[in-house]
């Protein structure tokens, strides 16, 4: 067992024990089924909504629970350490969308949108990828025309996490006209829901893991959406994303230091069972070399992530550090679970052990809220950024 090197103060204990027992109690149970059918179960929303976990970060004020990103990222470690399809459910919806409302949403827009998903009755989504916009975000296309007392959106957004059940979507389209491009500062942020004629939810993937996470592409034609659903100003809607992307981060890197911790676990215990050659195989220094370096990467993980979630807290500038937080899990997270199963030799290539299943979901934390190679980039960049210099 690896443990907190951040000392947590009594709530955050408390927090984190009403996270790992509710993991425990309704998501382990069937975890492995969901992921062989790829099933979601809706009721999983209210079963977090009952815990206030969909309203983490949210002010009190606003029917959250208020607490900081320390202790967020604590309980979501350990939803992830045993489901983490419901990981990046949790992970998504408090990081982007309600803290995007939160942030620069109108009075308006708080009490139709930021209440109720702090309450957990309507489920944040995060809309910005599109089939030929991934890295290269702000090269979005979705484009968004000024009518009347409307936006009309028409376009195309693609890997939509919780898109089939997300009652708000914060979506990202071109405001500037095709005459008039104006790369990252073009981009609006819509806050769309799904009740809008014109919203459709298109092809669902069929993924290697986060298997009972429905990813799905989400249509606008011609979708009207009110005038006053634009999140703050016209051109800045790219600019709230990627600054909100700093605290998506860190929510991703718990998720993967999470799936780690549960893989170094399994692996732990297993090579205390498992005897070849007259012995356990704990017993062998290769065995242990790998325990040890395995137990290393789960720990500076979490080290690191607490440490910007921490400066978060305190209200510093952490984009470089989110990013660093989130490479450094991510890899961990597949030294890790590659690890785990060759320490179970043969028996960590089957099904019959959740090895297995934390293997493919760890491979998405390299990929989404920016691909390792993207977090390079932006840790390289912010070498020479005003804030480091
Ligand atoms: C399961 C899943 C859930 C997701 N959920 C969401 C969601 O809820 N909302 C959302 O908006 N998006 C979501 N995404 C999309 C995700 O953020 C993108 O997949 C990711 O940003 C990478 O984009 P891409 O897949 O188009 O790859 P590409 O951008 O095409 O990249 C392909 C390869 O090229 C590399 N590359 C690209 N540019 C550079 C460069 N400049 N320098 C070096 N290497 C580079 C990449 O690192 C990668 O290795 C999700 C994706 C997955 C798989």
């Amino acid at each position: 067992m690896t443990w907190a090197l951040t000392p947590l103060t009594e709530e955050q204990r408390a927090i984190q024990q009403t996270a790992r027992e509710f993991a425990r109690h309704e998501l382990a149970p069937h975890v492995d089924q969901r992921d062989r059918d790829a099933y979601f179960e809706p009721d999983v929303i209210d079963k977090l909504a009952a815990l206030g976990f969909l309203g983490m970060m949210v002010p009190e004020q606003f029917d959250g629970l208020g607490l900081d990103t320390l202790t967020y990222l604590v309980a979501l470690e350990e939803i992830a350490a045993v489901d983490a399809s419901t990981a990046v459910l949790m992970s998504v919806h408090n990081s982007l969308p309600t803290q995007m409302v939160l942030r620069w949403g109108s009075d308006d827009q708080k009490e139709r949108f930021l209440r109720p998903m702090a309450r957990g009755e309507l489920l944040g989504a995060f809309a910005l990828s599109e089939p030929d916009a991934g890295s290269d975000a702000a090269s979005l296309r979705t484009q968004a025309v000024r009518d009347g007392d409307c936006w009309v959106l028409n376009g195309t957004k693609a890997w939509v996490s919780s898109g089939t059940h997300a009652g708000v979507v914060l979506a990202m389209a071109r405001t500037d006209s095709p005459q008039d491009r104006r790369g990252a500062r073009g981009i609006g942020a819509f806050i769309v829901t799904p009740d809008l004629p014109g919203f459709s939810v298109g092809k669902k993937e069929n993924k290697m893991g986060l298997r009972s996470s429905p990813t799905v592409q989400l249509r606008f034609d011609n979708m009207r959406v009110p005038k006053r659903n634009l999140l703050g100003e016209p051109g800045m809607g790219f600019i709230y994303a990627m600054q909100s992307l700093d605290a998506g981060r860190l929510g991703i890197g718990a998720q993967a230091v999470g799936i780690a911790q549960a893989a170094l676990t399994y692996a732990s215990k297993y090579a205390a069972e498992r005897r070849q050659f007259g012995k356990p195989i704990k017993e062998f220094q290769a065995i242990q070399f790998k325990l040890a370096d395995m137990a290393v990467r789960v720990s500076s993980s979490r080290a690191l992530l607490h440490a910007a979630a921490t400066a978060r807290d305190r209200g510093q500038h952490i984009t470089q550090f989110s990013a660093m937080a989130k490479l450094m899990a991510s890899e961990a997270a597949m030294f890790v679970t590659s690890e785990a199963i060759q320490i179970f030799g043969g028996y960590g290539y089957v099904k019959e052990y959740p090895v297995e299943r934390l293997f493919r979901d760890a491979k998405v934390t390299e990929i989404y809220e920016g691909t390792s190679e993207i977090q390079r980039i932006v840790i390289a960049r912010e070498l020479y950024s005003h804030a480091n210099i």
